[in-house]
């Protein structure tokens, strides 16, 4: 294999607490390659939005390191955070967090005008996402005018729209129904393929987790294998 994409070392994270700090992540170790996709399972509050948060910048680890393409990352250096958040990575959550009052394609412009200018370019690119995620006939319209599926599926176009080069994603359709959600797991992995994205998915479907190039689970702290954890094939 060539280089990782991603390698994260010996992360330990814990929350304190009057009775005792909870430890979330204890050693946690994961290397991914470029382009590459694992599904992330395990029980609630077993640690995987923590994780997550944590390989996003969102959070500060108590202890290892992270590194992009084999270079340490600092992401105590908050310019170096922000660039990883901004240019590097990017996010899909439970919920859409899409702004109210802007349309659908307002909301994936919103982070480039971040950036700087909006260009022809961009948009070309906004509707083209929004097409790839089926929602050509919905980009004027307003979060509150779009259905539960809809505005999950601007979300994800929205992850896309600056090429990051990994994507974080944390239970992107556990609100949405198990039909719905099938369609929309083959939408994400299809993207992810075709814009070359590596993705971490943290998710409780197992049809959704099946489609990763690997499935991982977190348990003490630590990313285990599937399969050693005894999870159902
Ligand atoms: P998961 O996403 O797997 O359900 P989380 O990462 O959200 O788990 O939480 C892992 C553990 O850390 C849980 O026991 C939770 O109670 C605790 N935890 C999460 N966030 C905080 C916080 N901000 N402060 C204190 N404890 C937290
Ligand atoms: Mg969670």
């Amino acid at each position: 294999m060539g280089e990782p994409l991603l390698t994260v070392r010996d992360l330990d994270k814990r929350y304190p607490h009057a009775d005792g700090d909870v430890e979330v992540l204890q050693a946690c170790e994961l290397e991914l390659a470029p382009c590459e996709t694992v599904a992330v399972m395990g029980p609630s509050g077993s640690g995987k939005s923590t994780l997550l948060n944590v390989l996003g910048a969102l959070d500060a680890p108590d202890a290892g390191s992270l590194l992009y393409e084999g270079r340490t990352l600092d992401l105590e250096d908050r310019k170096q955070a922000m660039l990883w958040r901004r240019d590097v990575v990017g996010f899909v959550f439970q919920f859409h967090f899409l702004l109210p009052d802007f349309t659908a394609r307002e909301n994936l412009l919103l982070p480039v005008r971040a950036r700087g200018i909006v260009t022809e370019g961009h948009k070309r690119r906004a509707d083209a996402l929004l097409a790839a995620l089926e929602l050509t006939g919905r980009a004027a319209h307003r979060p509150a005018e779009l259905s539960g599926g809809q505005a999950q599926r601007v979300a994800v176009a929205r992850a896309f729209m600056n090429s990051p080069r990994l994507l974080l994603a944390d239970e992107p359709f556990g609100n949405l129904d198990r039909g719905i959600s099938d369609r929309l797991g083959e939408m994400l992995f299809e993207l992810c393929r075709r814009e070359q994205v590596a993705m971490v998915l943290v998710t409780h479907d197992p049809d959704l987790a099946r489609r990763a190039d690997r499935i991982l689970h977190l348990e003490h702290g630590r990313l285990v294998p599937a399969t050693a954890a005894g999870a159902p094939r």
